[in-house]
């Protein structure tokens, strides 16, 4: 009853021919029924990618937004801007993002926000680092992340949000977590969701991000509470990206 979603984040990877690349594979792959697939490029490559991506099923994801629509904020770009480009996901708190750009909750929450109020699908990231999980802090500071955002939006817009659980430690490291680590702790988001309102709960969509490869995609994917993965570096080949796709 939820639609899957395989969200291929590049950050600051990419380039014009892998855009064509994806965008002539994808017109021709046989993709499960009802599979979403969507691709954050970075800003410079939307407008090439809303062309190559035309005859295909990829919808377009931006990776940040700024919270304003407009204004003297040098080298940020505004959700407006990205509609603008066919743009329908915002990627928001990505742990790189909190991490190397100091971003607080406070903006975590400002630019799904924004996000929402231009009609982008936001998909919010949440996830523990090493540290924390070794001090066994994992469920609190993943319900915290989740909480300090869903807990401050309306139902109509909570019903909107996806989130990506995305452990720090699993995240380009070539080590995954467990389908049962991951399923623990979605199963928890979706636990926390329903205190709120279960219907939504059970309507929301969450996606698994680190390391996710065609290997062990599949298994990641028949969990219960994992609806889809946000895939970084397996995103960059067209080959291994599709496999994942054809795993959902
Ligand atoms: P990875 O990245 O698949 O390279 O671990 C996932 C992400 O950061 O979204």
């Amino acid at each position: 009853m939820r639609t899957p979603l395989i969200a291929g984040n590049w950050k600051m990877n990419g380039s014009a021919d892998l855009v064509e690349a994806f965008g002539r594979a994808f017109a021709e792959a046989e993709l499960p029924d009802g599979l979403e697939v969507a691709i954050f490029p970075p800003f410079p490559y939307l407008e090439a990618a809303r062309r190559a991506f035309a005859e295909t099923p990829i919808g377009l994801g931006a990776q940040t937004l700024n919270p304003l629509h407009s204004g003297a904020h040098t080298g940020e770009v505004s959700g407006r801007m990205l509609c603008e480009f066919g743009v329908r996901y915002a990627l928001v708190g990505h742990s790189e993002r909190r991490q190397l750009y100091r971003e607080s909750d406070e903006q975590v929450y400002d630019r799904l926000l924004a996000a929402l109020g231009v009609d982008l699908i936001p998909v919010l990231c949440v996830g523990e680092t090493l540290e924390e999980r070794d001090a066994g802090r994992t469920m609190e500071v993943v319900l915290r992340q989740v909480g300090f955002v869903m807990s401050r939006l309306e139902p109509q817009q909570r019903s909107r949000v996806v989130i990506a659980y995305e452990p720090v430690w699993a995240i380009g490291t070539g080590r995954t977590a467990t389908p049962q680590q991951a399923q623990e702790v979605m199963a928890a988001i979706r636990d926390y969701q329903a205190s709120f309102d279960a219907e939504l709960a059970s309507a929301m969509r969450l996606l698994y991000g680190g390391s996710m490869n065609a290997g062990n995609a599949g298994e990641l994917l028949s969990q219960p509470d994992i609806d889809g993965g946000l895939v970084g570096g397996a995103s960059l080949k067209v080959d291994d990206f599709l496999a994942i796709c054809q795993s959902a």
